[in-house]
């Protein structure tokens, strides 16, 4: 199957997540045959099998979501969804910040800046569960942590704050910024199990 993938495009990192995906595209095969283009509007969200909700503002990009009556399109998208860091946040059902109004598409609660002033970035290496191979260099910026899950979402990698990657149905969520770096497991992964699979060379 040929992949279509949106990429949120209203505030934050778009064109790092646009350079991942065809990056993981291209290791797998797909080559020019799949699209990675930025979503503005409803229509853009059509035919798109993945869409991807980039880090950034999260109280920004949920005001232009709402602003660009993109908010019940995202909500209905049945594709998967990749989300980073503010991504994360407005993915969540229930964040710590009222000027968000988030999608509520995983059962989770969202601490929105959980590691304060102090430790504005860092990066770690993380067992991501299911992934082979070496640890994960993950990339904190201003990251939130998930302090509560519904069930039904899988448990993905922990720090000491809470949990930083997970996975719901078709959707998976991270605190860290697997789009900077050149590791792309995490987006092969998803794309994977979408029914995107490694193309025979
Ligand atoms: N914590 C920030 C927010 O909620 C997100 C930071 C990021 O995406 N790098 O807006």
């Amino acid at each position: 199957m040929d992949a279509k993938i949106g990429v949120l495009a209203l505030q934050g990192n778009v064109s790092e997540h646009i350079d991942a995906f065809l990056l993981a595209l291209e290791r797998m095969g797909h080559g020019s045959s799949s699209e990675v283009f930025e979503v503005r509007s409803p229509a853009d969200l059509t035919d798109c099998h993945a869409f991807a909700i980039p880090g950034g503002e999260s109280t920004t990009i949920s005001r232009l979501i709402d602003k660009n009556g993109l908010y019940e399109p995202i909500r209905s998208f049945n594709g998967g969804i990749f989300a980073t860091c503010a991504g994360m946040v407005l993915l969540a059902n229930t964040v710590d910040d009222p000027r968000i109004h988030p999608l509520g598409l995983i059962e989770m609660a969202v601490d929105r800046n959980a590691f304060g002033r102090q430790r504005e970035s860092f990066e770690a290496d993380l067992a991501v569960e299911g992934l082979q191979g070496d640890p994960f260099h993950a990339v904190f910026i201003r990251a939130p942590v998930v302090t509560s899950v519904g069930t039904g979402v899988r448990v993905l990698a922990r720090v000491d704050q809470g949990i930083v990657a997970l996975e719901h149905g078709k959707h998976v969520a991270f605190s860290f910024h697997p789009e900077l770096g050149d590791d792309t497991r995490l987006h092969e992964r998803f794309l994977q199990k979408l029914g995107i699979t490694r193309q025979k060379k």
